[in-house]
């Protein structure tokens, strides 16, 4: 298949988050550290999602440029370069709402209704009216972020394999009815896995904001110290002369995730054989969590809201230049061009 025109040498990724705040050390580990190194081999485009916002919060719409703003500010804390990737907000890029309009003509309403975070978010979210044809429309939204850009590769979790998996699903059936010769307009990524370590929040469930248990990327140390100390612990160790076991204990994944070896060693025999005790373990734990925030939080300093406006405003251009070049393929497969008509 002929490359399109303007294909950087280098493997192109793309990747976004909603606009959710404040991120956490689980936004982190799971994704924001893998892109961070992604950086170096591939041509990267990382957003912001504010549009999929909607689609669970369309009732109250005040906290999505706050939020947009603080996931930027971590965006950039974390280390993503605007030197090296391109960082873009969703609604900026209006092409995102042509393409998911037009995939969303040819894909099947069957394809949404079995995904299965469409059933389980109605059950949970009870609180919010997602009978909408909005949230039952958000993969197709979300395969027309990715589609846009034509990437190589997306890179996700395994718990989210399933969306890049519809994502292809989609481009296949675009491709079976429209066509650039013999050409496919919207190439189907591939799902580049990413380690994502299991990191327990402070009450020892997945951390989540939606739990209330996170430890912020802006957290100051007293604050992620505070947090630590009312972490949950291996719930055999009861009294300081009970034996425990890190294995079993979420302090013990937090070393596991953020401690030297020779600190995992101390962990290993103090808590088997009762030699520490759990406030102790988790003053390490802490050392180890800020030693990773720190960085980042000084990055966070370094930058001003409007230095961080402007980066995702040329961001954003950026991502519409390349964007417009795939929706001009796709009009023109699609036959949606006047000129096509006329002949020209
Ligand atoms: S010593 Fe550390 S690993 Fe062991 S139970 Fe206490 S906090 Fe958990």
């Amino acid at each position: 298949m002929p490359e399109p025109a303007n294909r950087s040498l280098r493997p192109r990724v793309l990747s976004g988050m909603r606009p959710t705040g404040k991120l956490h050390l689980g936004n982190y580990m799971g994704a924001l550290a893998n892109w961070v190194k992604l950086q170096d081999q591939y041509e990267c485009y990382f957003f912001i999602a504010d549009w999929h916002a909607l689609t669970t919060d369309y009732a109250d719409t005040s906290q999505i440029v706050p939020n947009t703003l603080e996931v930027l500010l971590d965006y950039l804390a974390a280390g993503l370069d605007p030197e090296r990737s391109v960082l873009f907000l969703q609604s900026r890029v209006p092409q995102h709402a042509e393409l998911s309009l037009l995939l969303g003509m040819s894909t099947p309403l069957g394809w949404l209704e079995r995904v299965p975070s469409y059933k389980e978010m109605q059950e949970n979210l009870t609180s919010k009216d997602l009978t909408t044809y909005g949230f039952l429309g958000y993969p197709v939204l979300m395969a027309a972020d990715i589609l846009l850009y034509q990437p190589d590769f997306v890179p996700v979790g395994q718990d989210q394999q399933a969306h890049v998996e519809l994502t292809r699903e989609i481009a296949r059936r675009f491709n079976q009815f429209y066509k650039l010769g013999e050409r496919e307009v919207l190439p189907e990524p591939k799902v580049l896995l990413t380690p994502s370590p299991k990191l327990p929040g402070t009450d020892g469930r997945k951390m989540s904001k939606s739990y209330g248990n996170t430890i912020l990327l802006s957290d100051p140390e007293p604050e992620v110290r505070k947090k630590l100390k009312t972490m949950v612990t291996d719930p055999a160790r009861i009294r300081r002369t009970d034996k425990g076991d890190p294995d079993k204990c979420p302090v013990g994944d937090l070393h596991k995730v953020f401690s030297t070896p020779e600190t995992m060693g101390k962990v290993y025999d103090g808590c088997r054989s009762a030699g520490i005790g759990c406030i102790e373990c988790k003053g390490w734990a802490a050392d180890g969590l800020v030693n990773v925030l720190q960085p980042i939080q000084e990055r966070r300093a370094s930058v001003t809201e409007a230095q961080a406006i402007e980066i995702l405003n040329e961001g954003s251009r950026r991502a519409g230049a390349r964007a417009e070049e795939t929706m001009v393929e796709v009009r023109e497969a699609m036959q949606m061009t006047l000129t096509t008509v006329a002949g020209a």
